[in-house]
């Protein structure tokens, strides 16, 4: 018999490498889960023999895609809570709320996920007057969209006695009602001001007596509480997470950036990964816990099959959606205020010395200008002593155009998702104002800054469907679209780079693992750029999803 055995050869394909030179070829074979070869048609199947033959029916194939920041834990989280994206009103929330109690009638906490005051009429913050009357002997919270605000009942607020520890919050707001607005429940001002929004510095508060808080919790502020609510058991989770995975693998997603897991998380992996179920390449970035930092110190870098931990995560600030972000200037639709900063300047400085010491990058969550600013400062730093650092900037969503080039300057990783500015677009220019709108989304910038630029979706805060990235990404505006080419890139290679992979993924080529996607539809058609899915995902040459196996 001729040639040489391999375990999987796929042909017929339109096999997109990515390369350096963006080569197309028809098939390609596989052994012990990596690329023996790409090339013509007659070439691998004169050259390869396999019992496994594929014939993709001409369908275009790509290396597996990454998204390079998502949350599957709180994505889980959310399917086991009360879901309420999409909620229209106030009303709709207390009525999804209401249907939830029905379904689980033994209900000892009410946990959800996914509300968003911008999608209402009037835009108001919520409150939690109905949820007290609903729910009077259980915890309640009720979490926004971006996991930056969370509507909380007053049985809760009381348990946690959250308004007694105001006095000492750091980097969080508990929203009032207007004493004036009282009966009408529908108004909210934030107290907790001023902030120095530029030193890096912590601001003073201003506590005002005898006001009603209406249930809001922001950022920080969320802490208070948190112990207070009890939470799912690791089996639904578990569970959960391998439903996540499923619509990760039907969109040809073969890796993931889970931004930001606890200690006890590494062992919940750990366990799927065991029982050969979590089949997903996980990059997980670790919070900064006492715990965590142990845990580095102790294992270094560290990989477990494909689990692979060699990164911290931090929040420099907030969202816009919640006002959150940190901002030079203030709000435009809220003149008192800057945002918030989430972890001071000396806190972030150490954390970024204890990730140089140990071998890990740094990955921070950083939204607003000041916030931005004060973050590549405090990577400008590092950059002195280790030029190829990759600390990332996650989200890097408003800058100050004079502080783009430290990109560039300081060797800084920018990590962007572009469906936040289909969504933030109704409303981010009210937030900002028009001229700082100039430095928002800015994708291309930013790309020309470093040379490249990982794309994710920030999933659930956004939908997993990295169809809707590309979609994003190509109809951004004219200045600031990317090209398919840089998309399909900042979702393969570019994200492989983010994660120190490239030697081993992000790209259809001789020796790297064989993560790949074959797409139903041609991606850079009509339908394939708005309505597609996997037909067949593999990763390291297995066959992880089959859209025909559905
Ligand atoms: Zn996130």
């Amino acid at each position: 018999m001729k040639g040489q055995e391999v375990d999987l050869i796929i042909h017929n394909a339109q096999i997109h490498t990515l390369d350096l030179n963006n080569s197309i070829h028809d098939a390609i074979a596989i052994r012990n889960g990596k690329i023996v070869e790409v090339g013509p048609e007659r070439q691998i199947l004169n050259k390869y023999r396999s019992d496994e033959t594929i014939d993709a029916q001409g369908k275009e194939m790509y290396p597996g895609f990454t998204d390079a920041h998502g949350h599957m834990l709180m994505y889980a989280k959310q399917l086991l809570g009360v879901d309420l994206r999409g909620v229209r009103s106030e009303q709709e929330l207390v009525h999804r709320c209401e249907q939830y109690k029905a379904q689980h009638p033994n209900l000892k906490c009410l946990v959800g996920q996914g509300w968003d005051q911008t999608l209402w009429a009037g835009q108001q913050m919520p409150t939690n007057k109905e949820l007290n009357r609903l729910f009077p002997n259980i915890p309640v919270c009720l979490y926004r969209v971006d996991g930056h605000a969370a509507l909380v009942n007053d049985f809760l607020l009381k348990k946690s006695r959250a308004l007694d520890q105001i006095k000492y919050l750091k980097g969080g707001e508990i929203l009032f009602l207007n004493d004036a607005d009282d009966d009408k429940g529908s108004s909210s001002a934030i107290f907790n001001l001023p902030r120095n929004s530029n030193s890096g510095q912590y601001g003073t508060k201003t506590i005002f007596l005898n006001t009603i808080p209406t249930g809001v919790l922001i950022d920080n502020a969320m802490n208070l509480v948190q112990p207070f609510i009890p939470d799912f058991s690791k089996a639904d989770y578990l569970k959960a997470l391998l439903q996540v995975q499923d619509e990760l693998l039907q969109y040809g997603i073969t890796g993931v950036h889970e931004a930001g897991i606890d200690f006890e998380h590494i062992a919940w992996f750990k366990e799927l990964i065991d029982r050969k179920k979590l089949k997903i390449n996980l990059y997980a970035m670790l919070m900064d816990t006492p715990q965590n930092r142990a845990f580095v110190q102790k294992n270094g870098r560290y990989r477990f099959h494909n689990l692979s931990i060699r990164s911290f995560k931090c929040f420099a600030d907030g969202a816009l959606g919640s006002r959150g972000a940190l901002l030079k200037a203030p709000y435009h639709d809220h003149p008192e205020s800057h945002g918030l900063l989430l972890t001071d300047v000396e806190r972030m400085r150490n954390l970024a010395q204890f990730c140089l010491k140990h071998g890990y990058q740094m990955n921070t969550h950083s939204i607003g200008d000041s916030a931005n600013a004060l973050v590549l400062s405090v990577y400008a730093q590092i950059y002195r002593r280790k030029p190829d650092h990759r600390f990332r900037i996650e989200h890097a969503q408003v800058l100050d155009p004079k502080d783009f080039q430290k990109f560039a300057n300081f060797a800084v990783f920018p990590s962007v998702q572009p469906t936040h500015a289909v969504s933030d677009a109704d409303w981010a220019e009210q937030r900002l104002g028009k001229a700082r709108m100039k430095g928002a989304y800015a994708y291309k910038t930013l790309l020309g800054q470093f040379g490249m630029l990982a794309l994710g979706t920030d999933f659930p805060v956004e939908q997993i469907n990295p169809f809707a990235t590309i979609s994003a990404a190509l109809n951004r505006s004219a200045k600031e679209a990317l090209s398919m080419e840089e998309i399909l890139r900042g979702m393969t290679i570019y994200a492989a780079f983010a994660a120190f992979q490239e030697k081993h993924t992000g790209t259809l080529e001789k020796g790297k693992d064989a993560n790949l996607a074959i797409f139903e539809y041609p991606v850079n058609g009509v339908q394939g750029q708005v309505q597609n899915y996997a037909w067949r995902t593999y990763i390291k040459g297995k066959c992880v999803f089959k859209l025909d196996a559905l």
